[in-house]
């Protein structure tokens, strides 16, 4: 299997690069932002406890997040591979994800991390906003949100990069450069 860990600060674009991976590749993409706006948007009490840490630039709870994660895995049998967008986010995240795939004998086989300078990133977000009605999309979540990123989930690049599974992206191009960079890379793994 292929399994990619897509990696980046928010607005980095790891949705939108997902989304055409896993298109291209044919992977099953998980998408743990996307799996929290649907259970906002039915409205169920889950979404509704999301909600309250989402729209603070918070984390939700490594423990919950876990437990989803394992579900959302277990329903998907006889995949190619999975795209990991927005999982794992923490030290204790990514050390889960290792267990979850070792009870299939599989592990993460590349990390791939969108580098984009902070300006850009806020740029990017707050257009964002004006479309997409996330109630975190705003200038006060913004920041909240780049601080938990550098705090709890950067310190992950250290975490794959000492496994030699991290690849650096320049992420400020269009979006069919920097997909370009990525197929370059997946191709030259795939062999
Ligand atoms: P995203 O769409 O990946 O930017 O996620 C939006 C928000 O959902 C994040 O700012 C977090 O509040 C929450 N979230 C998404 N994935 C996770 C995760 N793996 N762990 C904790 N919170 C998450």
């Amino acid at each position: 299997m292929l399994n990619i860990v897509i990696f980046g600060a928010p607005g980095s674009g790891k949705g939108t690069q997902s989304t055409k991976i896993s298109e291209k590749y044919a992977l099953e993409h998980i998408s743990t932002g996307d799996m929290l706006r649907a259970e906002i948007k039915a409205n169920t009490e889950f979404g509704k406890k999301a909600n309250s840490y989402i729209s603070k630039g918070h984390l939700i709870p490594d423990e919950v997040m876990i437990d989803k994660l394992d579900d959302l895995m277990k329903k998907k049998n006889g995949v190619k591979g999975f795209i990991f967008d927005g999982f794992p986010r923490t030290i204790a995240q990514g050390k889960a994800l290792d267990e979850m795939l070792e009870k299939y004998d599989e592990k993460v086989t590349v990390v791939l991390s969108l580098e984009v300078e902070e300006d850009e990133l806020v740029d990017r977000i707050l257009k964002r906003g004006e479309i997409s009605g996330r109630s975190d999309d705003n200038r006060e979540t913004v920041e909240a949100r780049l601080n938990v990123y550098h705090n709890q989930t950067e310190p992950l690049k250290n975490y794959y990069s000492e496994q030699f599974k991290l690849v650096r992206i320049p992420g400020q191009g269009t979006i069919d450069e920097v997909f370009e960079s990525i197929s370059t890379v997946l191709d030259r793994i795939i062999g």
